[in-house]
């Protein structure tokens, strides 16, 4: 097989698993597996295809084609500019997700910084990255979620505590800001999700419980307790939820309270300082 003839299958083949962008995933999983750039498919369509390379193109095309997000094929995502690993243990960086490291890095710098439910790392990491945090610390009741999470510190060289805990069980100490994106889809809502989300995506980032509040509500209410006077709370919300997690904030002694839009214009993150003891 050539080079061109591996691409047109791929394209032919992502394309008739219903894949959207089959041209786009079919150029980049030969890019990611051969090294070949795009120049290749014009200079050296013509050329043979390696049988060893051959085999490994094919195979990824046959994941994707069976829906398997393309960055867990490829392992990595880019998250507000910066590289980050990815598995099938933890969920892949959304740019919405940018909104929220967007609005939380306003109010780091200097600060004591806590990311709740941290999956990949992406949120603590890019804030330890950009911001010059006095301490970071990263949060998941999954061990293999925080082996993902320290491998990208290492490779960013990011300095961040990683501790497992079932939210806030086992975290020590007091923080100036806690972000978090918990997992905030309905359980009724998982299974019309695309298939990439629902069959590869690890249900414990995506299930909120029923009313897709079930983290929102623990969030708040513990989240005052590990936060310093006039603290700060970011919540990434589902587009429907800033009206009930505005409420849950301010029942849990948040006050000015503020939700901010996603570029979609979207409601995307809701924050509130932390008011109670003053
Ligand atoms: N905080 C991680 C992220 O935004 C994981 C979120 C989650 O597991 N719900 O990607």
């Amino acid at each position: 097989m050539t080079i061109g003839e591996a691409y047109h299958w791929a394209k032919q083949e992502l394309a008739a698993a219903g894949i959207a962008d089959a041209r786009v995933d079919a150029g980049l999983l030969l890019r990611k597996l051969t090294g070949f750039g795009t120049a290749a498919l014009y200079f050296d369509a013509e050329r043979p295809f390696d049988a060893d390379l051959c085999e490994r193109f094919r195979d990824a095309v046959l994941l994707r084609a069976s829906h398997v997000p393309l960055q867990y094929i490829t392992g990595e995502q880019e998250f507000m500019g910066l590289p980050f690993s990815v598995s099938p243990a933890v969920l892949i960086p959304r740019q919405d997700t940018e909104c929220l490291v967007e609005n939380a890095m306003r109010h780091c710098s200097g600060k004591r910084v806590l990311d709740m439910c941290t999956g990949s790392g992406c949120i603590i990491l890019s804030l330890a990255k950009l911001c010059c945090l006095k301490y970071a610390a990263g949060v998941d009741l999954s061990e293999d979620a925080l082996a993902v999470a320290a491998g990208n510190a290492e490779v960013l060289g990011a300095e961040v505590h990683w501790i497992r805990s079932d939210l806030f069980g086992d975290v020590p100490g007091l923080f100036d800001v806690i972000v978090s994106n918990p997992p905030y889809i309905r359980t009724g809502e998982l299974s019309s999700l695309m298939p990439e989300v629902r069959d590869y995506e690890p249900r414990m980032a995506l299930d909120g419980d029923e009313d897709g509040l079930c983290f929102y509500r623990r969030i708040a209410g513990e989240a005052g307790g590990h936060l310093s006077d006039g603290g700060m709370l970011f919540l990434e919300i589902g587009c429907d939820q800033a009206e009930a997690v505005t409420r849950l904030l301010s029942e849990n002694g948040f006050g000015e309270i503020s939700v901010s839009k996603d570029y979609a214009g979207l409601d995307r993150v809701v924050c509130g300082r932390f008011t109670e003891n003053k």
